[in-house]
């Protein structure tokens, strides 16, 4: 029986990280994301059984990501993590229990979209861009300043000469995506998967003209070194970055009880299809930043918040999308 879950085990981390290279390195997913994220759901509950068979390159112990060689490198003094996931309503109130456990009754949720697109780090130092950067492995990501500074939605200048690190998500908007395919194809052209692979194909271009060309955009999600910001909670900051000029996602609430978080996370599953990006499910995040901090973090994502994962579109309905928008 061990025999078996061993090999399964094995057999599972090397076809996980042949997706992780397909999807992180070559920007070209070779199955969808909820079949990517069943396996690692299938490898998860084996390690838990079996802990002797965890290995720390194993995809559930890494951020799963690449950095290529064409692009000089950039160390993150705050690692870049992944986020817990959450499949249903009981994840979330299971997420909300080990919460409590650890910090008490009095907890505060923060609930914004998951943008689907391309974590990036964005460092200013007296008020100005200075580099910019992917996640990478989550300890090194790969410079790439040039690019972002060609994201209209990214302030050179603050409006404060602050000295700070915020972290994103850069992403392609459904409309710029649907003209990039329609002009692939009119070319010959390999097409992209979905816009999330558009977004990190223009990113990691050695020349700026393309990524320029690509009508990116960003939000951003959360200040990666607080330094002196006069902020205490997760939805403070949301609020202090809007006042430097970022661009913060507006749909985002605070929630007094998890059971609220699920009506406003469930609600979202349907509603998704008319904004005019992709979001790949909701992020729920505790929001008093000294509750944050009793909380912690494992290797591989911090336990103050949770992806709220939607169940898979049918593919149908992208295509349709497509056709109906060119
Ligand atoms: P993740 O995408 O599930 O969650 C972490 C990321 O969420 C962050 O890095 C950030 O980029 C993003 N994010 C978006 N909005 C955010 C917000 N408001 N606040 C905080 N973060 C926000 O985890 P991951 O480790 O980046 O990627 C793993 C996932 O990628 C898998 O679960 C799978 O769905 C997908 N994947 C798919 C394949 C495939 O072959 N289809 C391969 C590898 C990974």
């Amino acid at each position: 029986m061990t025999n078996q879950a061993e090999q399964r085990v094995k057999e599972l981390q090397n076809l996980l990280q042949q997706y992780d290279y397909d999807y992180h390195v070559l920007d070209k997913p070779a199955v969808s994301d909820a079949e990517y994220d069943q396996l690692l759901r299938e490898l998860s509950k084996l390690e838990q059984e079996h802990p002797e068979l965890v290995t720390p390159d194993s995809p559930t112990q890494r951020v799963g990501g690449a950095v290529l060689d064409a692009f000089e490198k950039v160390t993150h003094e705050t690692p870049m993590l992944s986020l817990g996931n959450a499949f249903n309503a009981d994840d979330l109130r299971s997420f909300d229990q080990r919460v409590k456990q650890a910090v008490g009754e009095n907890v505060r949720y923060v609930s914004e979209l998951k943008i689907d697109g391309l974590a990036v780090s964005l460092r200013y130092e007296d008020g100005q861009f200075v580099r910019g950067a992917t996640r990478g492995d989550g300890t090194v990501g790969e410079n790439i300043t040039a690019n972002l500074r060609t994201i209209k939605s990214i302030p050179l200048t603050l409006k404060e000469p602050v000295t700070l690190e915020v972290r994103g998500e850069a992403y392609m908007p459904k409309r710029s995506f649907d003209a990039l395919n329609k002009q692939k194809e009119e070319n010959g052209e390999e097409l992209f998967a979905n816009p999330r692979n558009a977004a990190a194909g223009s990113l990691r271009q050695l020349d700026t003209k393309i990524a320029a060309s690509r009508n990116l955009s960003i939000y951003v999600y959360s200040i990666a070194n607080q330094g002196d910001a006069p902020i205490d909670s997760h939805s403070g900051g949301l609020d202090y970055l809007d006042t430097l000029g970022f661009k913060t996602n507006k749909e985002r609430q605070t929630f007094d009880s998890m059971e609220d978080v699920i009506e406003f996370v469930e609600g979202w599953t349907d509603k998704r299809a008319d904004l005019p990006y992709d979001i790949d499910g909701m992020v729920i995040k505790v929001d008093s930043l000294a509750h944050q901090e009793e909380l912690g973090f494992t290797a591989k994502s911090p336990r103050w918040a949770i992806a709220y994962k939607f169940p898979a579109e049918e593919v149908e309905t992208t295509l349709l999308d497509i056709e109906l928008s060119v």
